[in-house]
């Protein structure tokens, strides 16, 4: 029997580098990706193509739209402007407008439900504490934190192995994560960051402009930026 894993696909970079990481683990992946009104809806379209890139038929997607109903995060609500033209952190320690109210708390609980069902033993997010954007639930601590919360939740955790939360890009810096996923031959191309959510990435807002930076320290081209051809 194959180990089974759990991938959060958001079709963003850093899910998308997880889901080559699982892959290269030797995991049969389930990728689970959440449609939650965000602007970025496009990422839903890419990460079905990340998923069939895998050749993996077990790709869920997964409506909250009550998360579009409460809005409360740039992402959700047409009401808040998406952030553009200034540094991460550069201005202000504040957490930005584009967090979403308590996300990874959500996704990680569908998650670990999902994962008990399938007797997954283990669960990857691409979170990432370096270069990132001042989003709480995004820090190590708070995947420590899960990681106890989920062995106390579940039947899987009280009475079996257990399911573990790995983030393996928790200490990764952008370039670092671009360089392990170039290697892994991740599929760049496929995936998008843009919270604008256009057909084409804007190069303006955090998203873009840590993507963009992190190609350009790992001495790549994003090919989301730069065409082939
Ligand atoms: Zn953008």
């Amino acid at each position: 029997m194959p180990k089974k894993a759990v991938v959060v696909l958001s079709g963003g970079l850093d899910s998308t580098t997880c889901m080559g990481i699982a892959q290269a683990a030797g995991f049969e992946t389930y990728p689970l990706t959440f449609h939650y009104g965000q602007r970025h809806s496009r990422e839903v379209e890419q990460a079905k193509k990340i998923a069939a890139f895998y050749n993996v038929p077990n790709h869920r997607i997964v409506d909250l739209d009550f998360l579009k109903q409460i809005g409360g995060s740039a992402l959700t609500d047409e009401r808040i402007d998406v952030p553009v033209g200034k540094k991460n952190g550069e201005e202000s320690e504040d957490i930005p407008p584009t967090y979403v109210p308590a996300r990874n708390l959500i996704f990680l609980s569908l998650a670990a439900a999902y994962a008990e069902t399938i007797g997954a033993e283990v669960i990857y997010i691409g979170v990432s504490a370096v270069d990132y954007s001042g989003y709480p639930d995004c820090r190590p601590e708070f995947i420590r934190s899960m990681n106890e919360t989920v062995g106390l939740a579940t039947k899987a955790g009280v009475t079996g192995a257990g399911i573990r939360i790995e983030a393996p890009l928790a200490h990764l810096s952008k370039k670092e994560t671009i360089e392990w996923g170039l290697k892994l031959g991740v599929p760049y191309e496929l995936s998008t960051s843009c919270y604008q959510g256009g057909s084409e990435a804007c190069g303006e807002c955090d998203s873009c402009r840590l993507r963009l930076k992190g190609f350009e320290e790992a001495g790549a081209k994003d090919p989301i930026f730069y065409k082939k051809g």
